[in-house]
């Protein structure tokens, strides 16, 4: 029998929460398998840059890791391509924190307006997507955190292991199996330890640690700050990790197999 296919992602955006950087949109994923297409996150500036990949109606589902907005703020943009773009209106999934639908509400002064986007909160377990099978772990950060692991639905073959912004580095140990690819949050950048009394983040080195620790087939480096050194950042996890390493840059495409 053929291999099966494997798991194709795009980055489309992965700044973190700010960044003067032009045509850098912020955290989204997409992960496509055998006529399977969701985002893992859909932070500012990430629906635009959807464009030149799939037209955003054809998605199977939207991932939210959690309630920070670089990682969900294009859901308006999205809402409205859905309702008025499309005729009649499309809908696509989605998987969020419980909280999410109702700040929204609040935020846009409407009653269900994410509606266009029914789906299932997002908790500990596996969805299965069409063709793939998404598991969410939860992860130290803000409330509601996760992580995922996307594989083919059966399960098989390695997996892409998002990280979310997972602040606690152990965590992520059960979730990542060996030669998966491991795309990971690294907001402190080269800093030696996580900021003081800053957010919950992981530094490059402690990327690159559960890496070596998973048994990771590889490293990619992303959410990382402009003023924490993202060139830095890759030369510590490189010289920490013995497998391939890479900072995400938008439009970066990797193959999972
Ligand atoms: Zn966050």
């Amino acid at each position: 029998m053929a291999d099966p296919a494997p798991l194709r992602v795009t980055v489309v955006g992965c700044a973190p929460a700010y960044t003067l950087r032009p045509g850098r949109p912020s955290s989204c994923y997409l992960v496509e398998a055998e006529g399977t297409a969701i985002l893992l996150d859909l932070g500012q500036g990430s629906f635009s840059a959807l464009g030149p990949f799939i037209d955003p109606a054809t998605l199977d589902a939207v991932f939210v890791s959690h309630l920070h907005p670089d990682h969900h703020a294009d859901l308006v943009p999205l809402r409205h391509y859905l309702r008025y773009a499309c005729d009649p209106p499309a809908t696509v999934a989605l998987h969020a924190p419980a909280e999410l639908r109702s700040r929204y509400d609040a935020l846009l002064g409407e009653p269900g307006f994410l509606d266009g986007l029914p789906g299932s909160d997002v908790s500990p377990g596996v969805t299965q997507v069409g063709a793939l099978a998404v598991d969410a772990r939860p992860v130290t950060h803000a409330t509601q955190s996760h992580a995922f692991r996307v594989t083919r639905v059966d399960g098989a073959g390695p997996g892409l292991v998002y990280s979310g912004d997972c602040g606690r580095a152990d965590d992520l140990l059960p979730i990542v199996r060996p030669t998966d690819t491991l795309l990971c949050e690294a907001s402190w950048g080269s800093s030696e330890a996580p900021a003081e009394g800053g957010a919950l983040h992981l530094t490059a080195a402690q990327a690159a640690d559960v890496a070596k620790r998973t048994g990771a087939a590889r490293l990619i480096l992303t959410h990382v700050l402009d003023e924490r050194d993202p060139d830095g950042a890759l030369a510590q996890a490189q010289r920490l990790f013995d497998g391939p390493v890479a900072l995400a840059e938008p439009g970066m495409i990797l193959e999972v197999d």
